[in-house]
């Protein structure tokens, strides 16, 4: 058994998540953790809200609250949509805690004793009615290019050239119509030249990475600039530098707090379980964690923080970069083992878009659909290696002869038969070739889907669990048991049908990954009981260091299937079965386009 962290994006605490987000951080690394636990390791799962910046601070501005306000309704809307989808976290927690505020700061200054954070004066843009950071992006004006009049302050959309804020003609602020002032001001910069050949060197060693991300994050190497890690803002983590400390105008750029997120959950999950060091297992790269692999799920957009940045802190803290030093209080740590990115869901052709409603929020989808049937659409048809369109004819496609006519019926049928004819699971007699062959198919699939599911290659991995099935109800056919009425042949329609029993409960220890809800009602169906899959649930929990109560994500995965075939028992009771998925009506697809904007 190994100890294998699954770090998941944190998504950012602004609004509702919809679809496109969790299909690509939450679903599959969910299912890669629930593979993995079943093979014998042990997962460390962890994420949270992502609640700092600027963002946050102007949207609670506009609607007369504070940024905490603000992010405490999102915070709590988002663990609930996860939790819907049955997202195993071993914690999924916020980076407003006490917690997460002592570890950021812990790092911070890890990085600064070793050299690697420097301070330096740059012109920034500020608001000058607040005093705030205007970020380059919510700076507005006339490309000094090619005349386009709605440049903004980081590129122009209209010629594509990268620009400074400062070169805009008539710059004006996004968020109030102000001109910005370009002011001197002093702010900390992580020092990215220190360590990039170190990052280099990292990187270099990297085996089984998606080709795109690994060369993505080799091309960012090229032309590495020391980056501003500080803001002027009063939103989020002080500086933990004397004369910095108790400014309430200078904070940590969420960036820089929110990567840090995966380590401040994995101590915070630890303090909660009463051994304040079990982290260590997962990330102490020169004591009991040196073992241990770590995997990153996120969206393409999203690589140069988890390969680059990240990556960067961790050196710089654990004293590996140009200028040497020693590992801060929290020892040396471990690097990504691998950055698992996702390409990007779009929604009827179009991007996804909250502010023209061309989106469904994982809240509207499960009020009105089975957190299965998402899943299932995500895992067989998502964006893992290239961009990917939902659309509602497709989920329908999916759904109803996919899930509903091929698995789903194997299922009822081959229960049904066997509660009609035998009350309970019959007896195999003699087992023919096409018997064996059968099971030998459902038993190779253990190795398969597991190996692809570890390669992340979720998509090919359903597809041969998928496949068990189509052979299965192949079987079914062939064999035709309902045809065996006299009592003669009855032996051999119950050897029939323990067969086929056999094979379903193996596809749905296959299927258990990505269909955990389904995957539990199977189990009860044939007769099992107890936890097969297991799931997280909502906890109000206090803040460890003082600060207000929060609601988590957590759950005991120690129970459960485990990644093996299991003989079924001859003679346990079975009841005529109730469908595990709802067949939908083609009417839906027109409803859900109707709910669409333009
Ligand atoms: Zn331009």
């Amino acid at each position: 058994m190994s100890h294998v962290l699954a770090a998941v994006a944190w998504p950012y605490a602004n609004g509702p998540r919809h679809i496109g987000h969790v299909s690509g951080f939450g679903v599959p690394a969910d299912v890669f953790s629930r593979y993995m636990r079943m093979a014998g390791h042990d997962v460390l799962m962890v994420s949270g809200t992502d609640e700092h910046g600027t963002p946050i601070q102007v949207q609670a501005d506009s609607e007369g609250l504070t940024p905490r306000q603000l992010a405490d309704r999102y915070n709590r809307v988002i663990v609930e949509d996860l939790h819907g989808l049955g997202l195993s976290y071993d914690l999924f927690t916020r980076t407003t805690t006490g917690n997460h505020y002592q570890v950021v700061q812990d790092l911070f200054d890890g990085l600064y004793r070793n050299g690697y954070i420097i301070a330096k004066t740059t012109l920034g843009a500020i608001s000058p009615s607040t005093g705030r950071t205007l970020p380059d992006r919510y700076i507005e004006g006339t490309c000094p290019i090619c005349g386009y009049g709605s440049a903004r302050g980081d590129q122009c959309d209209n010629c594509g050239n990268q620009l400074d804020p400062e070169q805009l003609i008539n710059p004006r602020s996004r968020i109030n119509g102000e001109t910005p002032e370009f002011v001197e001001t002093e702010h900390f910069f992580l020092d990215l030249p220190a360590v990039a050949e170190a990052l280099a060197a990292w990187l270099d060693t990297r085996e089984g990475w998606r080709p795109n991300v690994l060369r993505f994050s080799r091309n960012l190497l090229d032309d590495l600039q020391p980056r501003a890690i500080t803001r002027d803002l009063e939103w989020g983590v002080p500086i933990p530098l004397d004369g910095w400390r108790d400014r309430s105008d200078k904070r940590i750029y969420v960036w820089f707090d929110a990567v840090i997120g995966y380590l401040s959950a994995s101590i915070e999950w630890a303090r909660r379980t009463g051994d304040p060091s079990a982290w260590k297992k997962w990330w102490s790269a020169e004591g009991e964690g040196k073992d241990a692999a770590a995997y990153y799920f996120m969206g393409k957009d999203n690589i140069v923080f988890h390969s680059v940045i990240w990556p960067a802190i961790l050196l710089g803290y654990s004293g590996q970069g140009s200028r040497g030093g020693s590992p801060g209080d929290l020892g040396a740590l471990n690097l990504p083992t691998e950055v698992v990115s996702s390409e990007f869901l779009t929604m009827e052709g179009r991007k996804f878009s909250s502010s023209r409603q061309v989106v469904i929020y994982v809240r509207d989808f499960l009020e009105r659909y089975d957190a299965d049937a998402l899943r299932y659409f995500i895992a067989v048809a998502g964006p893992e290696s290239q961009d990917t369109d939902f659309t509602w004819a497709e989920f329908l496609r999916r759904n109803n002869d996919e899930l509903v006519a091929g698995w789903g019926n194997l299922v009822n049928r081959s229960i049904s038969m066997a509660a009609k004819n035998f009350g309970a699971i019959p007896p195999a007699v003699e087992l023919t070739e096409a018997d064996e062959a059968l099971l030998a198919v459902a038993r190779a699939g253990f190795r398969t889907v597991g190996e692809l599911i570890e390669k992340h290659r979720q998509k090919q991995a359903i597809g041969e669990a998928m496949r068990v099935v189509a052979e299965a109800n192949k079987y079914l056919s062939e064999q035709a048991p309902w045809k065996l009425k006299d009592a003669a042949d009855k032996p051999r329609m119950g050897t029939i049908l323990h067969v086929a029993l056999q094979v379903v409960s193996d596809a749905n220890t296959l299927l258990t990954p990505f269909l955990p809800h389904s995957a539990q009602k199977v189990h009860e169906l044939l007769g099992g009981t107890g936890v097969h899959a297991p799931m997280p649930a909502i906890e109000e929990v206090s803040d460890l260091d003082g600060g207000p109560a929060y609601p988590v994500l957590t759950g005991d995965y120690t129970v459960g299937a485990r990644w093996e075939s299991v003989p079924i028992e001859a003679g346990r009771q079975l009841q005529a079965p109730k469908p595990v998925f709802r067949k939908l009506e083609p009417s839906i697809v027109d409803e859900e386009l109707s709910r669409l904007a333009g």
